[in-house]
C-alpha cells in the first residue's frame, strides 16, 4: 500500500493527510452508525486524517450522522482534522428556513453556523472553516471580525475559503491578520475553470495547496454521454492501458501533477475505492500524458 504522508497544507496552516474523505454523500451511503465508525476508522489506519464538511451536507443531516458515530469513539478526535464550511443558508435549515436559499457571511450567520456545526459533530473546535462560496454581499471586514472572535474562543483553528476567484481571496485575505489556509475548488478533466482563471496560480505564488473537490466530476466522467466526456474517457481508458493503472488513479494524477499540489477529496462511500484513491499518489503523469488529457477536454490540440 502507498504510504500516505501529512503535509502542510499552506505556511502555518494545519497539517492534513494528502487525501481527504469528503462527507457530502454521507446521508447517502445507508450505514449505520457503527459502520460510519468503521469507515471512519479504517481512513484512520489508511493515513486518511482529514475530513471535509459543510453545515448544509445532506440538508443539514451529514455532521450529525458523522458526530453521532464520533461519540461512539470520542478518542478518534484528536486523530482527524475537521474541515467544515459555512455560508450558504437554505430552505431546508431546520431552525430558522428561508424564503429562498442564499448565501450569507454576515459575523452572526458565521458564528452561529460554527456553533451548529460543533453541536451537531460533536467536538469542541472545528480544524479549518471555510467560507462555501463567495458572496455578492461579503463585508471583508465583518468576515475578519467573525474569524477573530472564532479564534479567540478557541472554537476554530484556521480559516480558507472555497470557490473564492483570486480577487475574492485577495480581498479577504487584505483584511486578515493570518494567512487563509486554502481554497477548496473543483479540479477534474471535464472541468479547468480553477486551472484556467488564475485560482490555481496564485495557489501556488502564495504556497498554498488547493483542497479539489469532484477530482471525478461526481462519478459523471464514468457516465456521461456528451461528446466531450466520450472522448475524454477513450484518452483516459488508453493512459490507463499504458500505465497499467485504473482510470480513477489517471484521473486523481492528473489533479496531483498541477504544481499548486492539490490535495484531493474522495467522495465515495467505498473503501476500496479508498484505496485505490491512495495508490493514485504514487503515480505522476508527464508533461505529455498530462497534455493528452487537456486535449481531450478541448477537443484541439494547444495553440
Ligand atoms: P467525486 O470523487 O468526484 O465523486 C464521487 C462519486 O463518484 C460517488 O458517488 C462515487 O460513488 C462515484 N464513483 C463512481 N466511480 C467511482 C470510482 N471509480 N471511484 C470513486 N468514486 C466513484 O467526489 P464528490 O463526492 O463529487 O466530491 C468529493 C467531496 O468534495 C465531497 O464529499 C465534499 O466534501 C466536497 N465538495 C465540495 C464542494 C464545494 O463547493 N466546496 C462541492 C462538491 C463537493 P460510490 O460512493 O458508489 O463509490
Amino acid at each position: 500500500m502507498t504510504e500516505i504522508n501529512k503535509v502542510e497544507i499552506s505556511p502555518n496552516g494545519p497539517i492534513l493527510s494528502r487525501l481527504a474523505q469528503g462527507y457530502w454523500r454521507l446521508a447517502e451511503w445507508n450505514m449505520t452508525a457503527q459502520e460510519r465508525l468503521t469507515f471512519m476508522k479504517q481512513h484512520l489506519e489508511l493515513g486518511v486524517n482529514c475530513v471535509d464538511h459543510a453545515d448544509i451536507y445532506g440538508n443539514y443531516q451529514c455532521e450529525k450522522l458523522f458526530g453521532e458515530a464520533l461519540k461512539l469513539d470520542a478518542s478518534l478526535r484528536d486523530k482527524m482534522k475537521i474541515v467544515t464550511k459555512c455560508g450558504i443558508h437554505l430552505q431546508s435549515n431546520p431552525s430558522h428556513p428561508p424564503k429562498i436559499n442564499h448565501y450569507d457571511s454576515r459575523a452572526e450567520h458565521i458564528i452561529d453556523s460554527v456553533n451548529n456545526s460543533l453541536s451537531r459533530l460533536q467536538t469542541e473546535s472545528i480544524d479549518l472553516l471555510l467560507l462555501h462560496r463567495p458572496d455578492f454581499l461579503m463585508d471583508a471586514d465583518e468576515v475578519a471580525g467573525a474569524f477573530e472572535t472564532l479564534c479567540a474562543s478557541g472554537k476554530v483553528k484556521h480559516f480558507g475559503v472555497s470557490n473564492f476567484t483570486p480577487s475574492q481571496f485577495l480581498l479577504l485575505q487584505s483584511r486578515l491578520d493570518t494567512p487563509l489556509a486554502t481554497n477548496q475548488v473543483e479540479i477534474n478533466p471535464l472541468r479547468f475553470n480553477a486551472i484556467e482563471d488564475g485560482t490555481l496560480d496564485l495557489m501556488q505564488q502564495l504556497g498554498i495547496r488547493p483542497l479539489a473537490w469532484s477530482c471525478l466530476a461526481g462519478g459523471e466522467i464514468f457516465t456521461s454521454q456528451t461528446e466531450q466526456a466520450v472522448r475524454l474517457r477513450r484518452t483516459l481508458n488508453e493512459l490507463a492501458i499504458e500505465l497499467e493503472r485504473p482510470m480513477e488513479q489517471i484521473i486523481y494524477a492528473f489533479v496531483h501533477s498541477l504544481p499548486s499540489r492539490p490535495i484531493s477529496i474522495v467522495g465515495t462511500g467505498k473503501i476500496e475505492r479508498v484505496k485505490s484513491a491512495i495508490e493514485a499518489l504514487s503515480l505522476t503523469l508527464n508533461q505529455e500524458q498530462w497534455y493528452r488529457i487537456w486535449v481531450a477536454n478541448k477537443g484541439h490540440g494547444v495553440p
